[in-house]
């Protein structure tokens, strides 16, 4: 399930979801009136590994800039951007503060001090940025080493595919990475050049077209010969008719809203997936002129229920 707040813990008992897989660590930045310090961050992270036992929890590095703006963090005073979503944000306000992103770094390795540490970057674009970030991180390794803290017993490093470009990077990048999370979210704004946040453009573009459809595909195809894990964490996967085309795309990781935890579990349940892998295949060689149409008539005609 995707989580951010310390109050969101509990949900993972009550949904059954295997783990966290967007912890979206700027939400104590964005209700915090002052840059939240190294100890706060530490503590929020301890508690929220604490509190998920055995389950894993992945950790996305700040994605503040953009819309996401803090008072105590700005670029050029003053300077508004025309595009925030295509700003300065993320990955890339991070790397150019790297103040910020080493405190969180040195916070999230001491966090998981003894455990699993799953951390991923957002947005990330071109390759050298993953690694300039995962750099950020091994630096604070080495020293905590020569503190002597415990360390985490393994680190796994993954990226957000969220802009386009980095899907032709994807055999390049997949070596170095543990794992991959699609942040369809963003990615389908891009994808589209349609602002997810405009309300007349909403309901315009559809998450089942081909287009996406056939881009999820190729990313899995790209990466499964590495054997990366493949997540999609963005709102599409907990709306039960995406998650059934995702099933049929070969993705078998979703992170999603705690509510629809049930309701996506549910659903999988009751679908045959090598079914609905070959009917995808079909679909995709030769686009019907409704996807989601299609895809409701598959499913109304084995009783899976869909709305
Ligand atoms: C996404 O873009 O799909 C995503 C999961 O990140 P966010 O919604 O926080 O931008
Ligand atoms: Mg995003």
């Amino acid at each position: 399930m995707n989580a951010g707040l310390r109050d969101d813990t509990p949900m993972l008992g009550f949904t059954g979801a295997d783990g966290i897989g967007l912890f979206r660590t700027e939400f104590q930045f964005l209700v915090s009136a002052t840059l939240p310090s190294r100890e706060r961050q530490t503590r929020l992270y301890r508690d929220v590994l604490e509190a998920a036992g055995d389950k894993p929890v992945v950790f996305r590095t700040v994605d503040i800039g953009g819309d996401k703006v803090l008072p105590y963090l700005r670029h050029n005073e003053g300077e508004a951007e025309e595009n925030p979503a295509m700003g300065w944000r993320a990955l890339r306000v991070a790397l150019e503060r790297d103040g910020l992103l080493k405190v969180q770094a040195r916070a999230l390795l001491e966090a998981a001090g003894g455990r699993t540490l799953n951390v991923m970057f957002p947005m990330v674009t071109e390759p050298w940025e993953f690694d300039a970030a995962k750099a950020v991180f091994e630096g604070q390794l080495a020293f905590l080493r020569q503190r002597k803290k415990i360390l985490p017993e393994a680190i796994r490093y993954g990226a957000m595919l969220e802009v386009p470009a980095l899907a032709e990077w994807l055999d390049v990048l997949a070596p170095r990475l543990s794992f991959l999370s699609i942040g369809t979210n963003d990615l389908t704004q891009f994808l589209f050049a349609a602002d997810r946040a405009n309300p007349k453009l909403a309901e315009r573009y559809d998450w089942l077209s081909p287009a996406i459809l056939r881009f999820l595909r190729r990313v899995v195809t790209t990466v499964a010969p590495f054997g990366t894990d493949v997540t999609v964490c963005g709102e599409m996967g907990g709306r039960r008719l995406e998650a059934l085309g995702l099933l049929g795309l070969g993705i078998t990781r979703l992170s999603i809203t705690p509510a629809a935890v049930g309701p996506v579990k549910e659903l999988v349940r009751k679908v045959d997936i090598a079914e609905i892998r070959a009917a995808m295949d079909r679909w995709l060689a030769e686009p019907p002129h409704d996807m989601r149409a299609t895809l409701a008539a598959w499913a109304a005609e084995r009783g899976i229920e869909c709305d």
